[in-house]
């Protein structure tokens, strides 16, 4: 199972992969666009493959590579498993990116 976000003008890491115009990938600080790219067995979890991408392409903002291959071990080993239980292994890798320190000492 194979899913890569691909930075618009770059190419993914690996040849025949499936590559879906309609889903574009977009880091929400500033806009810059990746394109889904997976293989036939990620196609099934295509959805959430496009979420994950946003996320970590807004968490690495502004270290913008142009690939960003999606680490999907849980899906492959946990098909029963529902999505809320991926979900949280990702907010704590988001949430403390998304903080801006305050200077409320004063
Ligand atoms: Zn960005």
């Amino acid at each position: 199972m194979h899913a890569e976000a691909v930075r618009y003008d770059a190419m993914p890491s690996k040849p025949g992969l499936l590559h879906d115009d309609g889903r574009p990938v977009r880091c929400d600080e500033c806009d810059i666009k990746y394109h889904l790219h997976y293989d036939s067995e990620a196609e099934t979890s295509i959805t959430f493959c496009s979420i994950l991408a946003d996320e970590i392409v807004t968490a690495l903002h502004p270290e913008h590579r142009s690939n960003v291959v999606l680490d999907l071990a849980p899906l492959g080993e946990n098909h029963s498993q529902k999505s809320e239980v991926l979900w949280s292994i990702r907010i704590p890798l988001v949430i403390p990116l998304k903080k801006k320190p305050k200077h409320s000492l004063e």
